[in-house]
């Protein structure tokens, strides 16, 4: 089964470039020229990546991006025209996987193409299948209601007590500001399970779109300081370069 990308872009010359460079590859392509149409063709196909203009007749094709990672996972290459759209990128402001910039050469795109399946093919292979059962010994660590009956054993690293809005992470109360108690949370109620920043910010801020991305790494980067301060030497955060943050499983 060859894999899917769906191309949005609306100048019809660039797009049948990529579609032809691609499809040279191997790869079948969906082309849409606008971001409505691209939206559709999500809702109705499986799609394994997005190359995406940035310059669409009806939605900016960053604010598209931010509506798709809402709701999915699936890597996105951006196609720049402007320097000041490349800025915007480069700043991990909209969580792209990767960009391209105008004019680019196809045989270029196809094999980022390439390099950023194979990024998120190495996470999915990292990432268990089930994280949502992997969920339930958080929750019964703080609801002794249900403990101990068909969950795993509670995490040694982390249990969270919800009432106090407090973490403890090998015994010890970590002392974490309103965002990253929120962050950490979210990580560790899902072992394993890879979060962008987008969605982190999306779950864990009151009013996501007031902040940026960056917020998310500085936050995490705090974080970090105070786990090391409890147990140095020992990173449970995972980084996933280019896509966002999960808390290491089985540690
Ligand atoms: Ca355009």
């Amino acid at each position: 089964m060859s894999q899917h990308i769906l191309v949005i872009e609306d100048e019809p010359a660039i797009a049948d470039t990529i579609t032809y460079a691609l499809e040279t590859e191997g790869f079948r392509c969906t082309w849409c020229a606008t971001a409505s149409a691209g939206e559709a063709a999500l809702a109705e196909q499986a799609v394994d990546l997005i190359v995406l203009d940035v310059g669409l007749p009806d939605l900016n094709g960053f604010e598209l991006c931010k509506r798709i990672r809402k709701s999915r996972m699936v890597p996105i290459i951006f196609l720049t025209a402007r320097a000041d759209e490349i800025d915007r990128v480069v700043g991990l402001e909209i969580g792209a996987d990767d960009y391209v910039v105008k004019p680019f050469s196809p045989r270029e795109l196809a094999a980022r193409v390439r390099a950023v399946l194979r990024r998120y093919a190495a996470v999915a292979q990292a990432t268990p299948s089930a994280p949502v059962a992997k969920a339930s010994h958080v929750a019964a660590s703080s609801d002794p209601a249900t403990a101990g009956k068909t969950s795993p054993a509670p995490s040694p690293r982390f249990q969270i007590d919800e009432a106090r809005m407090a973490i403890m992470y090998f015994g010890t109360r970590l002392h974490l500001s309103r965002y990253e108690y929120r962050l950490l949370k979210i990580l560790v109620q899902r072992p394993g399970l890879v979060y962008t920043r987008d969605q982190l910010m999306e779950l864990a801020w009151d009013e996501p779109d007031a902040s940026m991305d960056r917020t998310v790494d500085a936050h995490i980067k705090s974080l970090r300081a105070k786990l090391k301060a409890v147990r140095a030497g020992y990173d449970p955060i995972s980084t996933i370069r280019g896509v966002g943050y999960a808390l290491k499983e089985n540690e």
